[in-house]
């Protein structure tokens, strides 16, 4: 395949014409390509090296980190889809940037600066392919094609998308995954204008769910037995919050969850009904009645973790063959590729499903970046870093300044190795929905490279503390126990700071009524489902 070649000739031109050589600098800027997937747990990619490593590689994203550097502790500010994806364009808060809820949050206010906008202010071509979910046609887009249909949400087979001026269009017969795929290779080898640096979101519905496999991909790990997760039979000893949320794979996961099909003949409404039907606390079904507790609790688990994982395999075959066409075309070695997903996910640990929380598998996001020439191949970090650092980092790399209102940090010098000074010493959270969809009481809180300290406080007063050095898994909430008193005082007066540096300054009542407000959602009634 041809390379692109579009510096060479502007560098020679630059050497004899002085007034070409902003244009240069210019030209010289990385394409950024910024994938990120949709509830992708850290343990469910390879490159982390955790329990399904060896049972279900991801040997296309482990590519990125391999080339690049892995953060290890990478974190969202606020772990549900919309919010972390408004988080991930402003570099700022839910709080600052209005969208902090998926259900009753109403719509992104696109009007508001975002990091694409900047990068095309800038001269940048931008793009965004695949899931938005923010509501809100996107803005800061030269092109854009993203999922329409589920309110955005999408679906696996015969998703629908909105393009570029508001045409709705149905891939009658598709799978969401093989389009995106095919969208970003299009746009890439035929769509944009080559003379300007590019920035692509390709942004997969995969690995949500309902876990959906596409075509080819239905009998991968058939054969094989998922291991559980260590905390797979949590009993959520010492932690309320935990013991009333309805995301368990026993007690939550509901039949469509694990493709049981309904009888025939049903009307639409009572389809609903069978399909959703264990949503709820208390919806109590099993495959088969002989089954003891434990064996139908593994038969959930291997149902739905196949699925996610296959859903994964055809997300990381199709971040390969994006990744090759870079190679070919010549365009890697001047691109930044970032591989994310919007937060993570529970695969089984506490015996869930679901995020939500700000436990580490959650909290976390996988963030994996390559950038030849700039990052050393194979560099691990495990600095406390944020879904809003995305935004300043990508506005550094590519020399546009960023605006005094982010509140994330640029961590380009420490991917770079030009520093070794920690961008902070403390990271907030905060997540608000509450009870849909599964009762996860809203609550904020403060995490070091050591400790971590929540408060529960919708309709429970409830802190938590945990020594991620001798519990990882979170089993043992420290609070109230006279010997941590004083960690917990030293956290809460952090917790504060923080709060005021973040201009954080409602209270506790208030805080409430953000989480009872219902903000309509006036995007367009959807085209189809
Ligand atoms: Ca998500």
């Amino acid at each position: 395949m041809k390379k692109e070649n579009f510096i060479a000739p502007v560098l020679l031109v630059s050497l004899i014409l002085p007034g070409c050589q902003l244009k240069e600098r210019e030209l010289k800027r990385p394409n950024i390509l910024f994938i990120m997937t949709d509830d992708h747990a850290l343990s469910a990619i390879s490159a982390y090296g955790r329990y399904l490593a060896k049972v279900a590689p991801t040997p296309n994203i482990d590519r990125i980190a391999n080339e690049g550097v892995r953060f290890n502790n990478f974190f969202c500010t606020n772990s549900i889809c919309g919010p972390s994806r408004a988080c991930i364009l402003t570099g700022k808060y839910s709080h600052i940037n209005g969208f902090y809820k998926n259900e009753g949050g109403g719509d992104f206010d696109g009007s508001q600066q975002t990091f694409p906008k900047l990068l095309q202010k800038a001269g940048y071509e931008t793009a965004v392919i695949g899931k938005w979910h923010l509501g809100t046609s996107p803005t800061g887009f030269d092109y854009y094609k993203v999922l329409f249909n589920k309110e955005g949400q999408g679906t696996y087979f015969d998703p629908v998308f909105e393009e570029t001026g508001g045409k709705i269009i149905e891939e009658k017969g598709k799978y969401s995954t093989t389009v995106i795929k095919e969208d970003a290779l299009n746009w890439l080898k035929t769509g944009r204008d080559i003379t300007k640096p590019f920035m692509l979101m390709y942004q997969f519905k995969a690995p949500h769910r309902p876990w959906d496999p596409g075509p080819g991909y239905e009998n991968y790990l058939a054969d094989i037995t998922i291991p559980h997760p260590a905390t797979f039979d949590d009993n959520y000893e010492g932690r309320e919050a935990a013991k009333e949320a309805w995301m368990r794979i026993d007690g939550h996961m509901n039949r469509k969850d694990v493709k049981i099909h309904a009888p025939e003949g049903l009307s639409p409404e009572d389809l609903e009904k069978w399909n959703s039907y264990g949503n709820n606390d208390g919806e109590f079904w099993t495959p088969d009645s002989t089954m003891t507790d434990a064996e139908r609790k593994d038969w959930k688990y291997q149902h739905f973790i196949k699925d996610y994982l296959r859903c994964v395999k055809a997300a990381d075959d199709a971040i390969g063959q994006v990744l090759d066409y870079l190679d070919e075309s010549g365009l890697a070695e001047n691109t930044i590729v970032v591989y994310t997903s919007d937060q993570g996910f529970y695969i089984g640990e506490h015996g869930w499903f679901d995020k939500r929380f700000m436990y580490e598998e959650s909290f976390h996001m996988p963030c994996l970046i390559r950038y030849p020439g700039h990052i050393k191949p194979g560099t691990i970090n495990n600095d406390l870093l944020l879904n809003i650092d995305y935004a300043p980092t990508l506005l550094d790399a590519a020399g546009v300044s960023i605006p005094d209102d982010i509140q994330g940090k640029s961590f380009l010098p420490v991917m770079e190795g030009k520093t070794t000074t920690p961008l902070r010493d403390a990271v907030y959270y905060h997540y608000y929905e509450y009870p849909y969809w599964h009762h996860v009481q809203p609550h904020y809180g403060i995490r070091t490279d050591r400790y971590k300290l929540i408060h529960f406080y919708y309709d429970m007063d409830k802190w938590e503390l945990y020594d991620l050095k001798t519990d990882p898994n979170e089993l043992h909430n420290l609070s109230g126990i006279q010997e941590f008193d004083s960690v917990t005082d030293d956290l809460k007066l952090r917790l504060d700071k923080l709060k005021k540096e973040l201009k954080i300054n409602k209270s506790v009542e208030e805080l409430r009524e953000m989480t009872r407000v219902q903000i309509k959602r006036l995007y367009k009634v959807e085209a189809a489902n």
